[in-house]
């Protein structure tokens, strides 16, 4: 017998979770005011047909106890158990004899329960039942025979005909929290007298997604293949195993772009291609995003890795270079981090930066949106600096050669006097791709597009606040390398 079915709750109290439906129905029970017809809403794994039974149990007990707990000893509550009790009817309406067993409820309901008190009938995956079937059901459910119960279980309430909702008592099941799932696993773990790491068993609870059943699942696969340990659970989900990874991320945390860089090169040559690296890598950093939920700290750094490597996904079938979306990606990392890591305590304006990173996305789209319905700038008089910074990101977007845009992202539109726009770029590396007369046409038929207006371009690089000669003297900054040190690290570019 799986877990899952050795642990099914058998009464109330030993049901996880879902509390407000458990009250209500207990409550119910007591005064005698069952509704006959209940629609069990949620997710899959989260106690709608257990508390299904439970109800059957409840109604029919001969000895309840307690808040009216079914005993689990009389003959009704074992033969509930065992699945052998004829009143208790569960039709599988995505099976296919769905029609048929619906047309059968409606010729045999009528007759009285042979060995309960009341008929309870239980009918999962209700959505999937036909036109036909439902309007069989709704006739039954107008009028049910005073010894008819119905819980109907659904996990897309939305394909449910009004019709039939109005006729239930709807519960929503919400689902089960990460700490009574893992609650529940280590009763199991323990019962079963398991070895476990208690972590093993938060992860396992973190990864099913408030779904027991899969929880449960999980867990007795890890069980009877040896140790819960977290070091299996995150193998078997394949969020580790491959040591390269794990070293990358740790060059990232580091601050260690050439490392990490070097280590790429390392995976090329052992024959692994980039996509395929940035796709196990993307799973790597999903699975510390789950370890870590709860540190809110840890998740946003590892939030605003995934999204800049998201990125560098989406950008290397369009580069010429396969490798330098994911070097941009890795500077772009190592530069968030340092962000908002150790110092973002004590520059609470670093914190908010990050914090807004979501927010900034969608001011963007917004001003995309609303420069898309403004006119062209060369419509409204004079061109402006703040203009041109508005309409920035649609520039960027205007670009089809990839390796430019990239490049471009890396500047900023800062000046513009008699129609000259200079672009700030916080790298050599970025700013030379952009040098060459094709490159800048490119850049300024963009310009041109979006703005109406033909410029020229100067282009220069972003005066850092610390020069090389107060950094050597700066722990600090020599902790942290600049973007721009960076960068020259990585692409082998000598200081001047
Ligand atoms: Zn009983």
């Amino acid at each position: 017998m799986s877990l899952y079915l050795k642990y099914r709750p058998q009464n109330f109290a030993s049901l996880v979770g879902q509390d407000h439906a458990k009250k209500t129905i207990q409550s119910a029970l007591k005064s005698n005011s069952l509704s006959h017809a209940y629609l069990f809403c949620g997710p899959r794994g989260t106690g709608k047909t257990s508390l299904a039974r439970i109800l059957a149990k409840g109604l029919n007990c001969k000895n309840p106890v307690g808040d009216m707990e079914p005993c689990n000893k009389c003959e009704i509550c074992t033969s509930i158990n065992a699945g052998k009790l004829v009143d208790l009817i569960e039709i599988d309406a995505a099976s296919n004899r769905g029609i048929d067993e619906i047309r059968e409820l409606r010729e045999k309901i009528v007759f009285a329960p042979s060995q309960a008190k009341t008929k309870v009938y239980i009918i999962d995956e209700v959505h999937m039942l036909t036109k036909e079937a439902f309007n069989a059901l709704l006739k039954t459910l107008e009028e049910p025979p005073a010894h008819a119960y119905f819980v109907l279980a659904t996990t897309e309430a939305h394909k449910i005909p009004e019709t039939i909702v109005s006729r239930c008592q709807q519960f929503s099941f919400s689902r089960i929290s990460i700490s009574d799932t893992s609650h529940r696993l280590q009763e199991i773990a323990d019962n079963e007298g398991a070895s476990y790491e208690k972590e093993a068993l938060d992860l396992i609870a973190k990864l099913s997604a408030g779904g027991l059943r899969d929880a449960i699942g999980l867990l007795e696969q890890m069980m009877t293949t040896g140790e819960v340990t977290q070091e299996r659970v995150s193998e078997r989900l394949g969020l580790t195993g491959s040591e390269h990874l794990e070293k990358f991320f740790k060059y990232l945390l580091e601050r260690k772009p050439l490392k990490a860089i070097e280590l790429l090169n390392q995976i090329k040559v052992k024959g692994k291609s980039i996509p395929q690296f940035l796709q196990e890598l993307i799973s790597h950093f999903r699975g510390h995003m789950l370890i870590n939920l709860g540190n809110s700290q840890d998740t946003r750094i590892i939030l605003g890795f995934i999204e800049i490597f998201i990125e560098a996904r989406r950008q290397i079938d369009l580069s010429p270079i396969p490798e330098l979306p994911i070097e941009v990606a890795v500077i772009k990392a190592c530069e968030f981090n340092s962000d908002e890591s150790e110092e973002a305590e004590k520059k609470p304006e670093v914190k908010v930066k990050i914090e807004t990173i979501e927010k900034k996305k969608e001011e963007k789209t917004a001003k995309m949106k609303e420069s898309e319905t403004m006119p062209p700038a060369s419509d409204r008089g004079e061109l402006q600096i703040e203009q041109i910074k508005k309409d920035w990101q649609r520039v960027l977007e205007a670009i089809d050669t990839p390796f430019i845009k990239m490049s471009l992202t890396d500047g900023e539109p800062v000046r513009y006097e008699s129609g000259i726009l200079t672009i700030a770029f916080k790298s050599n590396t970025f700013m030379d791709k952009i040098t060459n007369a094709a490159n800048q046409a490119v850049v300024q038929k963009a310009f041109e597009k979006v703005l109406g207006n033909r410029l020229s371009l100067n282009l220069e690089v972003k005066k850092m606040e610390l020069s090389p000669l107060t950094k050597k003297t700066n722990k600090e900054a020599e902790k942290k390398p600049s973007a721009v040190e960076m960068a020259a690290e990585v692409f082998g570019i000598k200081k001047s």
